[in-house]
């Protein structure tokens, strides 16, 4: 499964989490802001990682998704579920 990773950054406010949880992918610039190294991403591990850093931004910045015509059956695209948890 290769999945497509970009960030926002008209939203993203430096929280650095991201970073934290996909540093593979992810890295923050002189300022702190998120930019990501490699837009595609095909190792589950690094996948599984952009996708719990797209849930863990604060600013629902970051944005994973499936490339087409590789699908697993799982969700297409991930942001920042926020109101999802809480609606739980
Ligand atoms: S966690 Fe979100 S807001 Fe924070 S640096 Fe990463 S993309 Fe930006």
């Amino acid at each position: 499964m290769t999945v497509r990773v970009s960030i926002d950054l008209t939203r993203c406010r430096g929280h650095g989490m991201c970073a934290l949880l996909a540093p593979e992918t992810i890295d923050l610039d002189g300022w702190g802001f998120a930019r990501v190294g490699t837009a595609e991403v095909d190792e589950p591990g690094d996948a599984r990682r952009l996708r719990r850093a797209a849930a863990a931004c604060p600013r629902q910045a970051i944005v994973v998704r499936e490339v087409p015509g590789e699908s697993t059956g799982t969700t297409p695209s991930v942001r920042a579920p926020w109101s999802a948890w809480r609606a739980r």
